[in-house]
């Protein structure tokens, strides 16, 4: 740990959202710091408010800097802007690519990360651009893979060429999610490559450090604890991020995928100030994760790495962010959460004229994903509070609603005004219901052993009172198979019982 602050701070995840202006990170200095700043504090330090850096003209970044060696990708995570991607896939040309790492290094940069939008082990180049990064005198060079195609050899390879820390992307810590994720069922084989690399780590006595990401959607906000018990001796830190819009890419995160518990308002955003990204083709982008090339501020092919940091298209970039006049471009949607179109900072180097929104690759993809949620309602008098309950467990998947028999309904509250078969009738012509069983006791265990659902959703009133322990045994049976419990907030002012009262209080003055 590298300050105060973080060793007494227990908020841990929450601290990419931490504005805590007197945080002593602010203060991190490169120079006393460097290599060993561990994963955590380098995610914390992207997110830190750093207003002393934000000027027209900031300092050439130390550490920061991504070259993008090829935007090809294996995988098709859900939230991430490459699988909609038009841009020509490819790699960088090496000699480019050197001349650009050096021309950094005598910049002052002593970190490089190789990769951004593609998975690096799909390039075979990869170890000659870390040994070419050592050679030159690079402090810290690392790489993020989704580590499917990270096979012994590949590992051994760039370990051997001079790696400091490999990063493991993994977005769900089981295997049924994370196929649903990822767009692959990668998951035994990603576990396997993390094991050969902790394996080979012992083996050589190499000090290179191992990490694992899991970008948190509303899928997997609740499973931090599993990640743990999983990656348990596999990794030296797991870090957590909330999904994002994919530097303003992917829009339609924020009403399928954002965490619940997610609650930024508006992005804090350093990377104009103090990160430096190439692209495949050589231009300079101020996003580090540029997948139509719409933040491009300098073509590095033209003029150097100096030139284009300080040239005119950068730093009218920072004016605008400095002021807040994002308008028209991709960062006005990232910082604030909007949709509005948006054109790139340079069209001759874009393919695209207009980035355009669409939401449709991650609507079908939950649409046709085979996640089930099972919602227990007795639903005999329908109200908006059944209604937002099976909107909230459509977002998860098929919902499959355990309708409480009649005997069920009378063995706690009274005989039901309607029969279950009328009841059924009903609920399963509600939008966004797929199917309904009937649920015989109020102990939920044998529908939830049978059906295995990937989600239960239930309103947070049973969180006390007579049902806390059926919800208690009913989130420990869901665990067994990696199932998670939702609750979301329970609907105010509308009850089963309030309208009987209201209809019986009625009668008594019509009578
Ligand atoms: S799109 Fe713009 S605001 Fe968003 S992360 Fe990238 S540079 Fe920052």
């Amino acid at each position: 740990m590298g300050c105060n602050d973080t060793m007494t701070c227990d908020k841990n995840m929450d601290c990419m959202h931490c504005d805590n202006a007197t945080c002593t990170l602010r203060q991190y200095d490169y120079d006393k710091m460097g290599k060993d700043v561990d994963l955590m504090e380098r995610v914390r330090l992207k997110k830190a408010n750093r207003d002393n850096l934000y000027s027209l003209e900031p300092p050439f970044p130390r550490s920061n800097f991504l070259m993008e060696v090829s935007n090809v990708c294996n995988h098709a995570c859900i939230f991430c802007a490459h699988q909609k991607m038009q841009r020509k896939v490819g790699k960088m040309n090496k000699d480019k690519a050197f001349d650009i790492l050096q021309q950094a290094y005598d910049l002052g940069t002593r970190e490089v990360g190789f990769y951004a939008t593609g998975e690096p082990f799909l390039v075979p180049e990869l170890p000659e651009y870390i040994a070419k990064a050592k050679e030159i005198g690079y402090t810290y060079v690392y790489l993020t893979s989704n580590g499917s195609v990270a096979t012994p050899e590949r590992i051994r390879a760039v370990i051997d060429a001079g790696l400091d820390s490999i990063k493991f992307s993994i977005n769900a810590p089981q295997r049924k999610l994370y196929e649903f994720i990822h767009g692959r069922d990668d998951f035994d084989k990603v576990m396997e490559h993390l094991r050969y690399l902790n394996q080979y780590r012992k083996e050589t006595g190499k000090n290179y450090k191992i990490y694992v990401t899991g970008i948190l959607t509303r899928f997997t906000e609740n499973l931090k604890d599993m990640y743990y018990e999983v990656f348990e001796g596999l990794a030296d830190q797991i870090v957590f991020k909330y999904v994002y819009n994919q530097g303003g890419y992917m829009p339609e995160i924020e009403d399928y995928l954002r965490c619940r518990c997610d609650d930024e308002e508006c992005r804090k955003c350093n990377l104009p100030f103090d990160a430096i990204s190439v692209t495949k083709e050589g231009y300079l982008s101020i996003e580090n994760a540029d997948y139509e090339n719409m933040l491009i501020v300098a073509d590095l092919n033209k003029v150097s790495l100096y030139d284009g940091w300080y040239g005119d298209v950068m730093k009218d970039m920072r004016r605008r962010f400095m002021e807040d006049d994002l308008k028209g471009t991709l960062c006005d949607g990232c910082v604030h959460h909007t949709t509005a179109p948006a054109r790139p900072t340079m069209p001759e180097c874009s393919e695209v004229d207009e980035y355009i929104f669409d939401d449709s690759m991650v609507r079908e993809r939950i649409e046709k994903s085979n996640l089930t949620v099972y919602v227990p309602m007795a639903a005999d008098i329908i109200h908006p509070g059944h209604i937002n309950i099976i909107k909230t467990a459509a977002q998860y998947g098929k919902v499959i609603v355990g309708l409480f028999t009649d005997e069920a309904i009378a063995s706690y509250k009274r005989v039901p005004y309607m029969p279950y078969e009328q009841r059924k009738v009903v609920v399963e012509n509600i939008k966004g219901v797929y199917k309904v069983v009937p649920q015989v006791t109020r102990d939920y265990d044998d529908n939830l052993r049978e059906l295995k659902p990937d989600f239960m959703v239930h309103g947070t009133d049973w969180r006390e009172g007579p049902l806390a322990d059926v919800r208690a045994k009913a989130i420990s049976t869901m665990r067994e198979w990696g199932g998670q419990v939702i609750e979301p907030d329970y609907t105010k002012g509308v009850s089963s019982t309030m309208i009987q009262k209201k209809i019986v209080d009625r009668a008594k003055e019509n009578s």
